[in-house]
C-alpha cells in the first residue's frame, strides 16, 4: 500500500537501536491489547485507538466509515469532543483524502503540508498533526483509522510508525469482517425469511425487554396475536405456494397498518404478534378492529387471482402483579382461542373488562350482526305546526334490551372505523320506510327524509354507488312520479376533521345528480363550518342544538340565529333548529325567521 507522503530518514534525535526498541515494544503492547481475554470486542478497539494515540502522540483516534456522510463507529477522545457515533459532513473529514486517495497519509505538520495549508480544516478542527490508514474489509474499503493531534508531531514519522499503523488497519479490517459476518448471522436468525419481519426468538427477546422498559417507566402497552382464519382451506385448495403469497401480502398489510411507534413479528406458521406502544386496552381493541376490518376488505393479490382472509385476534396486557411477559402472551392466546370460538374475524380481549369495552363490545356485534336500529323524530314546520319532515336516529340494542342513543355510542363506533357500517344500515332502512309511506300515501308531497352520512362513508364510492342502486330500486318500487328532487336529505357534518373539501364534493356529487338533498348538520357547533355553506350546494342548514338551548339567556346567541335566518332565505336554504324543549323557543325561532324546528317540544324519536 503506497503511502502518499512519509518521511523516511531516521529522527536525528533517536539512536537506531533505542528506536528499533520502541518499535519492539510497542508490537508487543499491540498484540497484548489484541489478545487480553478479559476485554469486551467495542472494549479492545478503544483499547487499541487509545494506545495508538499515545504512541503516535495524537490526541484523538478514530476509527470511522464514509457513506454520504462520515460517521465515527469508535472513538478515542480524552476531552470528550470526538465521541462515538460522530457523524459529520465528509468534507469536514481529513480522513475523506485517505478514503479518496486509498493509501496512508502521515502529516506531522498540516500548516507545512501543501494540500491543508489553505485549507479551512486545521483551523476549524484546531489540528495540527494527522495520521490516516485505510482499513480493507476483503476488498472493499469504507473505513478509515485516523488520529489528530493539536500540536506537529514533535519527530517525522518513519517506517517502523507506518509498519505499526498497517498492522492495526489490518487487524481491524478482519475484525470488522468477523464483526459483519457476525451482524449478518444474528440479522438472518432473527428475522423470518418469509415474510421479512421479526420471528419469534426476536419477538420473544424483544418482549421480555419491552415489559421490563414498561416497568421501569410505569408505561402501559398491549401484545396482540393474530391468527388467519381457516388460513389450511387456502393451503388445501390453492397449495403451499398461495399459502405463502397470502402470509406475505399479510404482514405487509399489517406493516403498514401500524404506528411507527409499534412491532410485529411473525409468531407462528400464520399467527403474527403486534405490540401496541403505550395504549391502554380501549385504544388497542380501536386499533385491532381497524386493522381487521381493513383485512376483510382488502383483496389479497396472488398468482391464482384475489383472496380475501379474516383474522382473530386476541389481546394480553400487563396488570399490577403481572411479573413476566408469560402472564401477557397466555392471556392473549386464551383471548385468541375465544375469538376462534365466537366465530372468528373479531378481537377478543379479557373477560371482565371496563365499561368502555362492553360498549364497543355491544357496538361492535350489533353492527356485525346488522342489529342497528332506526328511530325517527318529527320536525315541524314552525309556522303551521304541521310535521313537515323527519330525521332518521341510528340507536342500538343493548345485551339488557335497552336501546342506547346514538351520541351514547358514536365515539366508540367511530374510533373502530364502524360509523360507515352504521350509516350504511341506517340509510337502507330509511329508504325503505320512505317508500312505503310514499306507497302508502300517507304523507303530504314534499315529505323529506333527513339521513345522516359520515365523511368516512361518501369517501367510499361503491357504498356511494351502492346507495344509489339500492335508491333506484325502491324509486322503481315506488311506481310514483317524484319529479327531479328525491324526499331523501343527507346531513352531513364535520366529526372528524375533514380539511378536503374538494374531494367531499365529488364524494357527493352522484347521490346530489340523482335528486338527493343536503343538509349542513351541528352548524355553530365547531364540527361544521361556513367554509362548507360558501362550497356545497346545501339546501338545508341544521342550527346546532346548544346554541338554541343558551339563546334566550344570550343575546348574542339569538342574534347570531337570526342573522343566520336572513341569510339562510336570502340564500333560499330552509334552516332548522333543533333541541325545541318548549312552546316559547318554538315562538321565539319563529318569530326570527326560522323555517323548521325539531326537539321534545314536538316529538321524541320513536323507534322506526
Ligand atoms: P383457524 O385458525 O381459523 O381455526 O383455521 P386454520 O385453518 O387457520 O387453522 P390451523 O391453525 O389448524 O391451520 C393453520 C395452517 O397454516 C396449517 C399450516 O399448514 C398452515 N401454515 C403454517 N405455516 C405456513 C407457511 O409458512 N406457509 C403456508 N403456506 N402455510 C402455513
Ligand atoms: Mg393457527
Ligand atoms: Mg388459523
Amino acid at each position: 500500500m503506497p503511502a502518499i507522503r512519509q518521511s523516511a530518514a531516521q529522527p536525528a534525535s533517536m539512536p537506531p537501536q533505542r528506536n528499533a526498541d520502541r518499535h519492539i515494544e510497542r508490537m508487543k503492547r499491540l498484540g497484548h491489547i489484541v489478545a487480553a481475554r478479559d476485554l469486551s470486542e467495542d472494549d479492545r478497539i478503544e483499547a487499541l485507538l487509545a494506545f495508538a494515540a499515545s504512541s503516535l502522540g495524537a490526541d484523538v483516534a478514530a476509527l470511522g466509515d464514509f457513506s454520504d456522510v462520515y460517521t465515527a463507529r469508535y472513538a478515542y477522545d480524552p476531552s470528550g469532543t470526538f465521541v462515538k457515533g460522530t457523524v459529520v459532513p465528509v468534507s469536514d473529514t481529513f480522513c475523506h483524502a485517505v478514503y479518496l486517495a486509498r493509501a496512508l497519509l502521515m502529516v506531522e505538520d498540516l500548516l507545512a503540508h501543501p494540500d491543508f495549508a489553505d485549507s479551512h480544516l486545521p483551523s476549524k478542527t484546531g489540528m495540527r498533526m494527522y495520521v490516516g490508514v485505510p482499513v480493507w474489509v476483503d476488498e472493499g474499503m469504507k473505513s478509515v483509522l485516523g488520529f489528530m493531534g493539536r500540536e506537529p508531531s514533535r519527530q517525522p514519522f518513519d517506517e517502523a510508525d507506518v509498519a505499526f499503523m498497517e498492522l492495526l488497519a489490518a487487524w481491524l479490517g478482519s475484525y470488522l469482517r468477523q464483526k459483519q459476518q457476525r451482524d449478518m448471522l444474528e440479522h438472518l436468525a432473527l428475522t423470518d425469511e418469509l415474510t421479512g419481519l421479526l420471528n419469534r426468538r426476536a419477538a420473544e427477546r424483544r418482549l421480555t425487554e419491552e415489559f421490563a422498559h414498561a416497568k421501569r417507566h410505569d408505561e402501559g402497552f398491549v401484545v396482540a396475536l393474530i391468527d388467519l382464519d381457516h388460513f389450511k382451506s387456502i393451503n388445501d385448495r390453492y397449495g403451499h405456494a398461495v399459502g405463502d403469497e397470502v402470509l406475505q401480502a399479510v404482514a405487509r398489510l399489517l406493516e403498514d397498518s401500524l404506528r411507527t411507534e409499534d412491532w410485529l413479528a411473525r409468531w407462528g406458521g400464520e399467527e403474527f404478534l403486534v405490540f401496541l406502544r403505550g395504549v391502554d386496552e380501549n385504544r388497542a381493541l380501536f386499533i385491532m378492529e381497524r386493522i381487521g376490518q381493513k383485512l376483510r376488505e382488502t383483496p389479497i393479490r396472488t398468482h391464482v387471482g384475489e383472496l380475501r382472509v379474516t383474522i382473530s385476534t386476541g389481546l394480553g396486557y400487563p396488570g399490577q402483579d403481572d411479573s413476566d411477559i408469560g402472564v401477557v402472551l397466555a392471556e392473549a392466546d386464551s383471548s385468541l382461542y375465544r375469538a376462534k370460538q365466537q366465530g372468528r374475524d373479531r378481537v377478543e380481549l379479557r373477560a371482565q373488562s371496563s365499561g368502555i369495552i362492553w360498549l364497543a363490545q355491544t357496538v361492535k356485534h350489533a353492527v356485525r350482526e346488522g342489529r342497528v336500529r332506526m328511530a325517527t323524530q318529527n320536525i315541524v314546520d314552525l309556522a303551521t305546526g304541521e310535521v313537515v319532515a323527519d330525521e332518521s336516529l341510528a340507536r342500538i340494542q343493548a345485551p339488557d334490551g335497552h336501546m342506547l342513543p346514538a351520541g351514547e355510542f358514536i365515539d366508540a363506533a367511530e374510533g373502530m372505523g364502524l360509523m360507515v357500517d352504521i350509516d350504511r344500515q341506517v340509510v337502507s332502512q330509511a329508504m325503505a320506510r320512505c317508500t312505503e309511506q310514499v306507497v302508502a300515501g300517507n304523507k303530504r308531497p314534499g315529505f323529506a327524509h333527513f339521513v345522516n352520512l359520515s365523511p368516512q362513508f361518501l369517501a367510499r364510492k361503491e357504498l356511494v354507488l351502492e346507495t344509489l342502486a339500492t335508491a333506484q330500486t325502491y324509486c322503481t318500487q315506488c311506481q310514483v312520479s317524484l319529479g327531479p328532487v328525491k324526499p331523501i336529505v343527507f346531513e352531513i357534518t364535520e366529526r372528524q376533521f375533514l380539511n378536503n373539501l374538494d374531494s367531499l364534493e365529488a364524494d357527493l356529487k352522484p347521490l346530489l345528480d340523482f335528486g338527493f338533498r343536503l343538509a349542513l348538520d351541528d352548524f355553530g357547533s365547531g364540527y361544521s363550518s361556513f367554509l362548507y355553506l360558501a362550497r356545497l350546494p346545501i339546501s338545508f342548514l341544521k342550527i346546532e342544538g346548544w346554541m338554541v338551548a343558551n339563546m334566550r339567556q344570550d343575546k348574542k346567541i339569538s342574534g347570531i340565529i337570526e342573522n343566520l335566518a336572513n341569510f339562510a332565505r336570502s340564500q333560499g336554504i330552509i334552516t332548522i333548529a333543533e333541541w325545541i324543549e318548549d312552546a316559547e323557543t318554538a315562538r321565539i325561532l319563529r318569530d326570527m325567521g326560522i323555517d323548521w324546528g325539531q326537539g321534545w317540544y314536538f316529538g321524541r324519536p320513536e323507534l322506526a
